[in-house]
């Protein structure tokens, strides 16, 4: 069980976790009040067509400019959010936000893609903060695509699975990010339809160095994704070995620095114009 809790049963021997614990209090006092202030925003970073690599989707990535801590990464703050139950009402700030810029601004055919943490997947109105978002903004059901971790089926999996299945009903897809680093088994591929299967980016890297394990692995999971009818994207695909390897390995998207970091929402409609061959970006 402790093991379940993302590693809790090392945390006692881990030294610089007890040297840190002042910072991450001082870190959680900030987080409380950064909503309230005004203090995140969302970039956003493309996913291409792994074969016309024409922009399909952009992913919501939050940032937090910290006055008292700088920029923070949300590698650190969002565990900190979950374990104080701060990604709630910050999860449904992100998903409001996103589909509100999707909406305003972008083309009807490009996605928005929001991550969505276990503990706010399993708030009981979860669902109805979907809804709000989507009616709010005026943004297609369609054109959302909730992204979950394997991590949501460790516990309460029935409760993680209706309230997917309610957002599929309104018309959303779900995408099952960071695959192959989590803990769960196979079963839940065959009880929930995602759309997309993201494979992780140690798999990508792992190819990348001619791991065969690595390009075994990407391989399974395209071919199970293909005969489940799901799509599959890579992520972080840095360079452009990386991504003809990927179009080779028959992924269906990319993701990753070599199409695009993660950018703020003004940059999104400059890439946007730029692929439409505006005629400000030809003469650019
Ligand atoms: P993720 O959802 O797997 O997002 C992909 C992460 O990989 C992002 O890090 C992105 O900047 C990074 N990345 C993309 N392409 C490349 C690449 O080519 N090379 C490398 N080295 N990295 C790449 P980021 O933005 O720091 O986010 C980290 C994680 O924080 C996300 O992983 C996600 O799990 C979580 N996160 C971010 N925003 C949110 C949010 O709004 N809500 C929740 N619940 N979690 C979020
Ligand atoms: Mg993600
Ligand atoms: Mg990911
Ligand atoms: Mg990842």
């Amino acid at each position: 069980r402790a093991k379940d809790e993302g590693g809790g049963a090392h945390r006692e021997f881990e030294p610089a976790l007890h040297a840190n614990a002042e910072e991450r209090r001082l870190l959680e006092n900030s987080l409380r009040h950064a909503l309230a202030r005004d203090e995140f925003v969302l970039h956003y970073q493309p996913v291409v067509d792994a074969t016309t690599e024409e922009v399909v989707s952009f992913e919501a990535l939050i940032r937090w400019n910290s006055p008292e801590h700088g920029f923070v990464s949300p590698a650190k703050f969002i565990p900190l959010a979950e374990d104080t139950r701060l990604i709630v009402p910050i999860g449904t700030w992100v998903m409001e936000r996103a589909c509100l810029e999707a909406a305003e601004n972008w083309p009807e055919h490009v996605r928005v893609n929001v991550n969505v943490s276990p503990e706010q997947l399993l708030e009981t109105d979860f669902v109805a903060s979907v809804v709000r978002a989507l009616s709010q903004s005026g943004l297609n059901a369609k054109r959302l695509e909730i992204e979950v971790t394997e991590s949501i089926f460790l516990r309460d999996a029935s409760i993680a699975r209706e309230a997917l299945e309610r957002c599929m009903a309104l018309g959303c897809s779900i995408a099952l990010d960071d695959f192959g680093t989590g803990y769960s088994s196979l079963g839940y591929l065959r009880r929930l339809k995602f759309s997309t299967i993201k494979v992780d980016r140690s798999f990508v890297q792992g190819a990348a160095q001619q791991s065969p394990e690595s390009l075994a692995i990407i391989r399974a999971v395209v071919a199970m994704a293909d005969s489940l009818g799901m799509t599959t994207t890579a992520e972080g695909v840095e360079n452009d070995e990386e991504a003809q390897m990927i179009r080779e390995l028959g992924c269906t998207k990319i993701q990753g620095y070599h199409f695009g970091r993660p950018m703020p929402a003004s940059d999104v409609l400059d890439v946007m114009a730029r692929q439409t061959g505006s005629p400000r970006a030809e003469s650019a």
